[in-house]
């Protein structure tokens, strides 16, 4: 697995039970993955002849982040390295604009879009679609950095408008969709064409970050959870994408999906689903890329609910670790192994029963108190 952050870390207990060796190239000694695994290759993830020399010890490469450069994939590809999800499909995880239009050829509902040229091309769309518009580069964005809301009516001299083209990448120019909630559906898919799809699940964003996740959404019909899964199903096969394929969907507030984002890699709003599954996105990860054959990703309670734990002021945490085992000896809590800092993803935690308010109190309770919002 190139790529030595979180995803990684939690895919290694999952090879560990497949009984399958997981080597990983980080870019530090420190990252979250290089800690837990044996001899990791510390190199760079976007250096071909790193990348080159670290395949060379694969049977197959996968990724824990979509930043390997698309000319990279392809080299590898050219050098018979088994590249999954392969570099034509993960372009679409990469590069927004690519996303757009293919989604839109195979008849994906999207957000209306377009790519803009200029900050002068903005009001033009703005006044087509008749409302905000939000602006993305096209490449490099994430936890909502790259994503800009403009206001209807914003003047094209603004900072807003200017500040997306900065990048020097195609900007990607989308409606504001009214959205009642975000959904993610995550599906596994195999060489062969096995996939399997988990519940779809209603995702909280706080700041452009993922704060909590809900199995199954709570509320959501079952034509739109079954709607959700055949679209994820569908993207994974048209795109042939092998692994883990995350969509991330808007509920528009008339009752339609819109997908967002594509996501091929284990994702966070599959995290529930260690705890939550009968196998995990990282097992099931695992089993794709290995063309193994996919274990069932059923839930094991009615809820699961996921709270991130965000780094706060707190720089010693470990009170606070040893309070939320002691106050509840049924949540399960994972650590990535990283520094704290104010806003920083350090870990999750996953409570899951019956009792929606409760299974929400409970992780909320663990992930407020690490972030030392509340001492009690
Ligand atoms: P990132 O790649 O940084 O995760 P996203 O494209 O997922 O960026 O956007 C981040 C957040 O911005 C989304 O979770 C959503 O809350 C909001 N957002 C993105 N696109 C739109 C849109 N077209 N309409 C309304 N909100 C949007």
């Amino acid at each position: 697995m190139v790529g030595g952050g979180q995803l990684a870390r939690m895919t290694q207990p999952a090879a560990v039970a497949l009984g399958v060796r997981l080597k990983v190239l980080a870019a530090t000694a420190e990252e979250s993955a290089a800690q837990v695994v044996n001899d990791p290759v510390i190199a760079d993830e976007k250096a071909l002849a790193d990348l080159r020399a670290f395949a060379a010890g694969c049977d197959v490469l996968t990724f824990d982040h979509e930043h390997v450069p698309p000319f990279a994939l392809e080299a590898l590809e050219a050098d018979g390295v088994l590249v999954r999800p392969g570099s034509v499909a993960l372009l679409h995880a990469q590069d927004k604009g690519v996303m757009r239009s293919r989604l839109t050829s195979l008849g994906i509902p999207c957000p209306r879009w377009t790519i803009v040229a200029s900050p002068a091309d903005v009001a033009p769309f703005a006044a087509s679609v008749g409302g905000d518009v939000v602006l993305k580069t096209t490449r490099g964005g994430y936890d909502g950095k790259g994503v800009w809301l403009v206001p209807a009516g914003t003047p094209e001299s603004s900072e807003t408008v200017a500040e997306p083209f900065r990048a020097g990448v195609p900007v990607l120019a989308e409606e504001r969709v009214d959205y009642a909630r975000e959904l993610s559906a995550v599906v596994a898919r195999s060489p062969h064409g096995q996939a399997v799809a988990y519940p779809v699940v209603e995702s909280v964003q706080r700041d452009g970050i993922c704060v909590e996740v809900v199995a199954p959404a709570p509320g959501l019909s079952s034509e739109l959870a079954v709607e959700a899964q055949r679209l994820a199903l569908a993207v994974a096969s048209s795109l042939d994408v092998v692994g883990v394929l995350a969509v991330e969907l808007f509920e528009t507030v008339d009752g339609r999906l819109l997908v967002n984002e594509l996501a091929m890699r284990p994702h966070n709003s599959g995290h529930w689903s260690i705890d939550g599954a009968v196998t995990s996105q990282f097992e099931n990860h695992l089993r794709a890329v290995l063309d193994l054959p996919l274990g069932s990703p059923v839930a094991r309670a009615p809820y699961t609910v996921m709270v991130n734990l965000l780094g706060g002021d707190l720089p010693d945490v470990y009170p606070a670790y040893r309070h939320v085992m002691a106050r509840d000896p049924e949540l399960k809590v994972h650590w990535y192994g990283k520094g704290v800092r104010p806003g920083r993803k350090v870990g999750h935690v996953t409570a899951y029963g019956s009792d929606l308010a409760e299974l929400r109190e409970r992780a909320w309770h663990a992930a407020d108190y690490i972030r030392g919002d509340i001492d009690e």
